[in-house]
């Protein structure tokens, strides 16, 4: 059991998306950061078994506000919704102090504004005078105020993209992932207006210091997550004469281990870090320069 009087202090608490599309990521980079959470989907609140964390699972809308109202410490979050909850706290005249800690690298999405396919666009200012159905009326704004074009939000907080057909709105402005769904309906997409990504923010206050050293051990550790997650290792045999060559083509490959293959002078086993990805077209490369036996593995974990 965790003592509620002293966990305020002890504890450090942090939200989470209860169930969307941050989740599943959210999670395994908890796992691989260390944090084992207990399975408690339908609670509230669930504690780390091996560390002194909290997890608070609410609704993405909601963790910027807990956030800068200091009620969690940490909150994992879209910039789209971060950006958007601080305009309209500010409206509002609420606190919209934090701390950006690190961007992550999942959660990727765009906000833009499509119309319906048949009909013509030239650029942004097409839309003076327009109805837009958004549930970001505030980034709609913030960018439309910037090129001096006025527009009525129709403020919706799901189906946007079914707006113009049921004759609520001319154009819409939402979240885009692939563009499936606004084909389907009949829309093209025509501008992006804002770029997301999850981030890990903080309350912009001091933490107690219980919290900031565990705060100070899973940094370095989901650091080391996103890092591993866009690095590879690669394997292979390769002819000594051809060592620079192959460094060059490997793309953000740091000084490669050269090992002596027992019984052939000219050939050595090379192994090397790459911190991108590894494409076909470079493994390929790598087989006319005389490499052989060439693996790509995965990585798991990276520190240092
Ligand atoms: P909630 O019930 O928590 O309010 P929601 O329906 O508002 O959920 P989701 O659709 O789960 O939100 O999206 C959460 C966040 O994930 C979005 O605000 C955005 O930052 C990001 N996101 C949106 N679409 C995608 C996508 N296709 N892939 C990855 N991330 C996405
Ligand atoms: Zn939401």
């Amino acid at each position: 059991m965790v003592n509620e009087s002293t966990s305020a202090t002890t504890r450090l608490r942090i939200a989470i998306q209860k169930s969307g599309r941050l989740t599943d990521e959210t999670e395994r980079l908890f796992k691989n950061s260390g944090i084992k959470i207990t399975e408690s989907h339908d609670h509230l609140l669930a504690h780390a078994e091996n560390l002194p964390i909290d997890i608070l699972r609410v609704r993405d809308d909601d963790i910027p506000g807990l956030v800068m109202d200091h009620v969690v410490d940490l909150g994992i979050v879209g910039e789209n919704v971060l950006e958007e909850t601080t305009m309209q706290r500010e409206v509002d005249g609420l606190y919209t102090g934090y701390r950006r800690i690190m961007q992550l690298n999942y959660g990727d999405c765009r906000l833009s504004v499509a119309i319906p396919a048949e009909k013509e666009w030239h650029g942004l200012k097409d839309l003076e005078g327009l109805k837009i159905a958004t549930t970001y009326p505030f980034l709609l704004k913030r960018k439309l105020t910037e090129i001096g074009v006025n527009f009525k939000a129709v403020l919706l907080t799901g189906s946007v993209e079914v707006a113009p057909r049921a004759g609520l709105a001319d154009a819409i402005c939402d979240l885009v992932c692939t563009g499936a769904t606004l084909q389907a309906n009949g829309l093209k997409e025509v501008e992006t207006i804002f770029e997301s990504k999850a981030v890990l923010i903080a309350r912009d206050q001091e933490l107690y210091p219980e919290k900031q050293a565990i705060l100070d051990l899973i940094l370095p550790r989901m650091q080391g997550v996103m890092a591993a997650s866009e690095s590879k290792y690669i394997m292979m045999n390769a002819p000594r004469a051809k060592l620079a060559e192959i460094t060059a083509i490997l793309p953000g490959a740091e000084n490669p281990s050269i090992i002596e293959l027992e019984g052939s002078p000219d050939r050595v086993a090379m192994h090397v870090v790459s911190r991108e990805k590894v494409f076909w077209e470079t493994m390929e490369e790598l087989r006319r320069l005389g490499a052989t036996s060439i693996l790509v593995v995965p990585i798991e974990k990276m520190l240092g």
